[in-house]
């Protein structure tokens, strides 16, 4: 992607855009339009280009009592944007760079940024309330009224432009299609990992994924990538199969047609023999 100099004529200042606000639990998203201040030390400003739905955003666009109903608030944590400033002290980012914004925060420094054993940062990973990672409650975004509208995952990408610290940013390739590259940030990488990472599926085991949305598929794209032998898919919609052999599936379950047995002998039958279910 061709570097302008359009992504630095608001630096330093706030940039007035338009953002999808939710303003009350279990309501429609509001677009309003907002004030984005410009990036601290370690943040960038992005420009956010694509954006996905998780069902998380849905979860939380629900939840009304408890510290984790924070509202007015700008959901979206799966994105892929282009970097239109950058705060004091970023390294290893420049405007114009292709970035995802990914909610789990990677400090680099820290025991367990370095161990190949984890990805739980011990530095930051335990904070997922705060607005700002370095900067508690702080918040880069105001309503037209003036007001701090709260961030969410350290993402908020339901909004043209977004604030992000560089723990939770990678670079990416600008080659890469956008709509496919934003399901990095949360679906695809989750379900990869839990079978990559998580599980650590072994060379010719058999693996059951329940449910096969954006996380099961990638569950068993990530087994077939570890050489599972059989990968079972368990979901009540038939059409999800057609799609799961696409990402590695070898067996289905349809749930609803299993009468009295149980899911899990089920599987285990498949395990051992070569029939389709
Ligand atoms: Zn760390
Ligand atoms: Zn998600």
């Amino acid at each position: 992607m061709e570097k302008t100099s359009m992504f630095s004529i608001h630096e330093g200042k706030p940039i007035r855009c338009k953002a999808a606000v939710s303003r009350k639990p279990g309501e429609a998203l509001v677009i309003e339009e907002i004030h984005v201040d410009p990036p601290q030390a370690y943040e960038v400003r992005i420009k956010i280009i694509c954006t996905s739905l998780c069902h998380t955003d849905v979860s939380f666009s629900k939840i009304d009592s408890g510290p984790l109903a924070r509202f007015p608030r700008i959901l979206g944590h799966e994105a892929v944007g282009v970097i239109e400033s950058i705060g004091e002290h970023v390294n290893g980012f420049q405007q114009g760079d292709v970035v995802l914004p990914v909610f789990h925060p990677h400090c680099e420094e820290c025991r367990d940024c370095k161990s190949s054993k984890s990805n739980w940062c011990a530095r930051f990973a335990d904070d997922f309330l705060s607005n700002t990672r370095r900067y508690g409650m702080t918040s880069r975004f105001k309503d037209s009224f003036g007001e701090d509208i709260y961030h969410f995952l350290f993402v908020s990408s339901f909004s043209e432009y977004t604030v992000v610290d560089i723990a939770h940013l990678v670079k990416i390739s600008p080659d890469i299609p956008v709509d496919k590259a934003a399901l990095l940030s949360c679906g695809v990488s989750t379900g990869i990992g839990a079978a990559w990472k998580v599980a650590n599926v072994e060379k010719g085991s058999t693996v059951a994924v329940f449910g096969l949305g954006a996380v099961g598929l990638a569950v068993g794209e990530g087994a077939r990538l570890r050489g599972a032998g059989k990968i079972i898919g368990v979901d009540l919609n038939p059409e999800k199969f057609e799609l799961g052999k696409k990402f590695g599936f070898t067996d289905f379950i349809n749930s609803t047609l299993c009468g009295e047995n149980k899911i899990s002998e089920v599987c285990y039958l498949i395990s051992y023999t070569l029939s389709h279910i």
